[in-house]
This record gives C-alpha cells, sequence and structure tokens, in this order.
C-alpha cells in the first residue's frame, strides 16, 4: 500500500442524493483535502433495476453545488478505473473465479425457498439464522441434478471461524466473531456480485487507504475483512460515521424530514454554504462547540476523533438559523443573484433597481431562498388585502382614516422621500392629530404592502418612491370610504 491518502464515496445510484449520502461524503472530502489525498467518486450500480442514469446525474450535481470535488470518478478511467461498476462486472467475475479455484468459495445452489425453510427451523430451535454450508461439499452427481433442475447457482465465500479485530477511526476497538456469519454469497444467481465483494474488490484496485462509510455498514467490514485476506488485498483503515436520525430518534426517511439535497433543499432556497455547515456538525463538534464552519475552515479543524459515537439527530431549525446567517452575510448583489431562479419562478425577475433596494429590505427576515418572492411581491405588485387588516387593534376606522388622508397630504406636499425625512414628517402627522405613531405607521404599512408583517413604513415609502406610495394609500383611504 502506498502512503497517499485516498478515500471514497461509494453511493448505489438508486435514489436522489440524500443528505446521508453527503454527509458521508463531506467527512471523507474534508479528510483528503485535510491531509492532501485524493477523494473518489465511485458510483455502484450492480443493481440494474434499481440504479438510474437520472440518480447518478442528480447525485454527482449535488456534490458539486455543495463544493465536495472529486479527483477521480466516472467521466474518466484513468488511473484505476472504469468507476462505475457496472463496466467493471469481468473483474468480480475474475476474483470470484479466483476463489472457486482455490477453494475458497463455492456454488451454492439453494432455491430462495429452501434457504427461508433453513432460517425458519433454525428460529424455532432458537437458534441464531445463517446458512448451514449445506452446499459446501456437493457431490458431482449432486451438482449434476441441480443443473438438470435448471437451478442457477450463487457463489458463496467459506467463512473460517476467527475473530476479526480492527481499530475503528470512530469506534475504537472492535471485535467481531466470524462462527456468527455462516458462508455469505459473493455473486448473486445473474453474474452480479453482491456489494460488499465488488466494494472490497474496488476499495483494493482503486488503493483506497480508509473506507469511511456510515455506521450501517459496521457489519460488512468484517466480512470485507476476511474476502481481503483471502485475495491477499491489504487492509485499509475503517470509520464508520454515526447516522443520522429524524428527531424522534427512527433512522432518517424522507417521510418524516427533508432527505433530497437538490430537491429539498437546493430547489427550495437553501444555501451550499448553509448545508457544508449544518452537515459537518452532525455527529462532529470541534472541542470549543464552535457552531459556525466555512467549507476552508473545516478542511483545517476536521478531526475523527471529535466524531461522535452516537446517533445525530437531524435538526430542521438549525440549519434555517444557519440558511438565515449565511443570507444575512450575502452582499445584496450576491442575494439577488442567488434568488434569481426563485423570482423567475414567481414572475418578480424584472426592475433591478427596485429588487436591488427590495432585498436589502428583507434580506434581514429571510430564512430561504424560496421565501423572497413573498417578502418582496408588495415592490412589484399592487398589494391586495382586506380593510380589516388597515384598522389597527385597539384603534377605529375613523382614526386610521384621518391617519391615511392627513399622512397623504402631507407626503404629497414632500419633495424629500428619503427614510429619516419622512420619519419626522410622519411623527409630526401623528402628534398634530392626537394619534399614536402606530395608528399612522400601521395603516401606511398595511396600504403599502398588504402585509401584516413587512419592513417599516418608512423603508418602504423610500423604496416605492412618492408616486406609487401615493397611488396605493389613496386606494386604501377610498377602501375606507
Ligand atoms: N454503495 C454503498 C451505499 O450506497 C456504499 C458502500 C460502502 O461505502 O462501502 O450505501
Amino acid at each position: 500500500m502506498n502512503d497517499e491518502i485516498r478515500v471514497r464515496i461509494a453511493p448505489s445510484p438508486t435514489g436522489y442524493l440524500h443528505i446521508g449520502t453527503a454527509h458521508t461524503a463531506l467527512f471523507n472530502w474534508l479528510f483528503a483535502r485535510q491531509k492532501n489525498g485524493k477523494f473518489i467518486l465511485r458510483i455502484e450500480d450492480t443493481d440494474t433495476e434499481r440504479s438510474k442514469e437520472e440518480f447518478v446525474t442528480d447525485i454527482t450535481d449535488g456534490l458539486s453545488w455543495l463544493g465536495i470535488d472529486w479527483d477521480e470518478g466516472p467521466e474518466r478511467n484513468e488511473p484505476f478505473g472504469p468507476y462505475k461498476q457496472s463496466d467493471r462486472l469481468q473483474i468480480y467475475q475474475d476474483y470470484a473465479e479466483k476463489l472457486l479455484k482455490e477453494n475458497k468459495a463455492y456454488y451454492c445452489y439453494c432455491t430462495a425457498e429452501e434457504l427461508i425453510k433453513e432460517r425458519e427451523v433454525q428460529e424455532q430451535k432458537k437458534l441464531a439464522p445463517k446458512y448451514s454450508g449445506k452446499c459446501r461439499n456437493l457431490t458431482n452427481e449432486q451438482v449434476k441434478k441441480c443443473q438438470a433442475e435448471g437451478r442457477k447457482p450463487t457463489i458463496r465465500f467459506i467463512v473460517e471461524p476467527k475473530k476479526i479485530a480492527f481499530t475503528d477511526l470512530v469506534k475504537g476497538d472492535i471485535e467481531f466473531d466470524t462462527s456468527l456469519f455462516g458462508d455469505f454469497v459473493i455473486m448473486k444467481s445473474d453474474g452480479r456480485p453482491v456489494f460488499l465483494f465488488a466494494g472490497a474488490i474496488d476499495d483494493f484496485m482503486m488503493k483506497i487507504s480508509h473506507v469511511i462509510r456510515g455506521e450501517d455498514h459496521l457489519s460488512n467490514t468484517p466480512r470485507q475483512i476476511l474476502l481481503g485476506e483471502a485475495l491477499n488485498f491489504f487492509v485499509p483503515e475503517y470509520g464508520h460515521l454515526p447516522l443520522i436520525l429524524n428527531p424522534d430518534r427512527t433512522k432518517l426517511s424522507k417521510r418524516k424530514n427533508p432527505t433530497s439535497i437538490n430537491k429539498d433543499f437546493r430547489n427550495t432556497g437553501y444555501l451550499p454554504e448553509a448545508m457544508i455547515n449544518f452537515i459537518a456538525i452532525m455527529g462532529w463538534s470541534a472541542k470549543n462547540d464552535q457552531e459556525l464552519w466555512t467549507l476552508k475552515d473545516l478542511i483545517n479543524e476536521f478531526n475523527f476523533r471529535d466524531v461522535g459515537k452516537s446517533p445525530a439527530v437531524f435538526d430542521g431549525q438549525k440549519l434555517n438559523y444557519l440558511n438565515g446567517y449565511y443570507i444575512r452575510k450575502m452582499s445584496v448583489g450576491e442575494l439577488s443573484k442567488a434568488a434569481e431562479p426563485f423570482l423567475q419562478k414567481a414572475g418578480l425577475s424584472d426592475g433591478k433597481d427596485k429588487l436591488l433596494s427590495a432585498l436589502s429590505l428583507v434580506q434581514e427576515r429571510v430564512k430561504k431562498l424560496s421565501d423572497i418572492p413573498e417578502l418582496i411581491e408588495f415592490f412589484f405588485k399592487n398589494p391586495e388585502f382586506s380593510q380589516d387588516l388597515l384598522i389597527m387593534k385597539n384603534s377605529t376606522k375613523e382614526k386610521i382614516k384621518i391617519a391615511l388622508e392627513e399622512s397623504y397630504k402631507h407626503l404629497f406636499e414632500e419633495s424629500d422621500f428619503g427614510r429619516d425625512s419622512l420619519e419626522q414628517l410622519l411623527r409630526a402627522v401623528a402628534a398634530k392629530n392626537n394619534l399614536k405613531a402606530g395608528e399612522v405607521l400601521w395603516p401606511l404599512r398595511v396600504a403599502l404592502t398588504g402585509k401584516e408583517a413587512s419592513p417599516g413604513a418608512f423603508e418602504v415609502l423610500e423604496c416605492l418612491g412618492k408616486e406609487e406610495s401615493l397611488k396605493r394609500i389613496k386606494k386604501s383611504i377610498d377602501m375606507l370610504k
């Protein structure tokens, strides 16, 4: 084995890029970047029925959007490719042949029904279920009989009883007793490899130095180590990352939580910076409990020592908080660029100047980019609302009408529509007419925005300008007649 750090993410393209896969990818990627190593993308698409090209595209798009790039991957076969398992089937078949020849594996003709039966008997006897090894020593005659019946064999690997011990980068020392396993299938009856067999071969051929993956793969590790021993592979380091759970501590699932990086997060207006930060602190926390992390700082500070041993819980509120934080940190220009697809969809992409000033007024409140059209739509369209909204609580229709009429009169005569002079002017209107400031500012804000919550009246007046503001105030006065 060479000394270079080489890690990988090995998604099966049977679904959209899942936040759990992005989590594993990020931790691998950070490790590779920190150590000047290589990060490899390998597509594990041997399950032809469920694998789709559409999902491969979704996975590569999503990783790129997050800023997770790969040094080797499916677009180029060099140096250790191909990096798509469907293009490597011959390799797995050859290794299976080798194991058969060396009597480390055998053909198994058991049917699914027979295996179920065997399992049921074991359960009745309160034994742990494992394959009996029935086909290990079939005679030639028995084999011929099975073949004549048209049975298609799987290939099983012979498991010798022993202890497999390794030191997991996250979990520490781990030991498995292989006598509990039974001989396991490495090639299915259709000639395709079982994923843990293909993975072990590829990790070796691609010179993977550290296999870092979700804890759900922990039980595959001793099996892969056994295979590696049988095939004379070097043993990589292993690290198993905590799983991500729903807040009710069940396994994170799309029924209960958003999970698709592109569909649920990117397309609803989360920023990649926020996603990276959020994903990094799920299961990893620096000693000082720092919560805000840029990709660059993560590369410097990330370590496996501080990856938690217990599962991480998906906290949607924290994600929204982080997203709001990164949105507030953007310049208005950056925000308008990021918001463009959302504005376009809402038909609000015209009027660039107005857009920038509108955005700067609402930036504080934005949690997701998809909130923006609703927050700024009143800058572009006449607001619609009912008369009741104009009438502030604890005030009366008459007072509100006076407030709007008096404001209109004074605004009409005012030439300076800067927010400071507007504030002076409107506070004077309130005082002169024995009204509370709120009794003037509330209906004005509603007249201009049609919303219960929005930026303040002065800012909105300034942003809309004199002509448009007066038009809207007039309309509200008419509503109160
Ligand atoms: N293809 C497996 C998965 O998507 C990953 C296997 C591995 O990391 O070893 O879960």
